[in-house]
């Protein structure tokens, strides 16, 4: 019976999660297949390389890469367009139904970026970061549709208020979603990714944050129509910030849709690697 060029298979002997459906392995022998999702148990065993991930669950963060890009081409897109347009004296309704469309992008992006790993169905904690990410991001689209139809329409301290807590989540989900892609460029793996996504990581939420706090404190002097005193300059040091914080984020904007393009290469690399080599694409191995 035996073979000398195939030892003796033994059972696995530390908890290791099926890549195909998260059932916990420990105790079966490689050579079988898992019991839960009936796919070859060998391809679990590979490692923790993006390329010995589930394929499907692969292909989804891919489109949530894709659509983060649109979603960043879009804003910049509407921007330009908001800036020529108030150049223009002109109220142009066709870039606030492109920025809905955007944002919607955004959101669905964020969700295939935070999509769960099918390895991590049982372990998962059921507050996880990615829900929270999940959930902030919803607040963010609602929040946007408010102050992008509402201006006008509700009172200006609630449309200010909204702007605030929705620029705050938003920074959130910014930080959140570079979090999740520094996990997998630590699983590419790739070190310049890995160091670029980190300094995008804690830059693009502090200068979000920054931003929404200088628009806040122009807003409340604007509002108040303070010309002089305190409350003036601090209308003047939040005019200030607000113009380097948005030099700053158009800089951080370019260097995110650059990491974004390598993150989306990457992804398609492991992903052919991943479909080329899981065993449960190979009939009869
Ligand atoms: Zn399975």
């Amino acid at each position: 019976m035996a073979d000398p060029t195939h030892p003796v298979p033994s059972p696995i002997e530390t908890d290791s999660p099926c890549i195909h459906c998260g059932y916990n392995l420990r105790g079966l022998l490689a050579e079988a297949n898992c019991p839960e999702c009936g796919q070859q148990i060998a391809a679990s065993l590979q490692g923790d390389l993006l390329r010995f991930s589930d394929p499907v669950w692969l292909r989804r963060v891919l489109l949530g890469v894709s659509l983060k890009l649109w979603n960043m081409l879009i804003g910049m897109l509407v921007g330009f367009v908001a800036i020529v347009s108030a150049g223009a004296g002109a109220r142009a309704v066709w870039p606030m139904l492109l920025a809905t469309v955007g944002s919607a992008l955004g959101l669905w992006a964020t969700f295939c970026l935070t999509s769960q790993e099918p390895k991590t169905t049982l372990t998962e904690n059921p507050i996880s970061l990615r829900k929270t990410i999940r959930t902030s991001a919803i607040a963010v689209m609602i929040g946007g549709q408010f102050v992008r139809y509402g201006t006008g329409l509700m009172p200006a301290t609630a449309i200010w208020v909204i702007t605030v807590a929705a620029g705050l989540a938003g920074a959130f989900v910014a930080y959140g979603e570079l979090f999740y892609l520094r996990r997998f460029a630590l699983r590419i793996p790739n070190e310049g990714i890995e160091f670029l996504t980190t300094f995008l990581m804690w830059l693009v939420p502090a200068c979000l944050a920054l931003g929404v706090l200088a628009a806040a404190a122009v807003a409340i002097v604007v509002s108040t129509g303070t010309r002089d005193g305190p409350l003036a300059s601090i209308g003047a040091v939040g005019g200030m910030l607000g113009f380097f914080v948005a030099v700053a984020l158009f800089i951080l904007f370019i260097c995110y849709i650059v990491v974004l393009f390598r993150y989306r290469s990457a992804f398609r690399r492991a992903l052919d690697q991943s479909t080329a080599t899981d065993p449960a694409s190979v009939t009869g191995a």
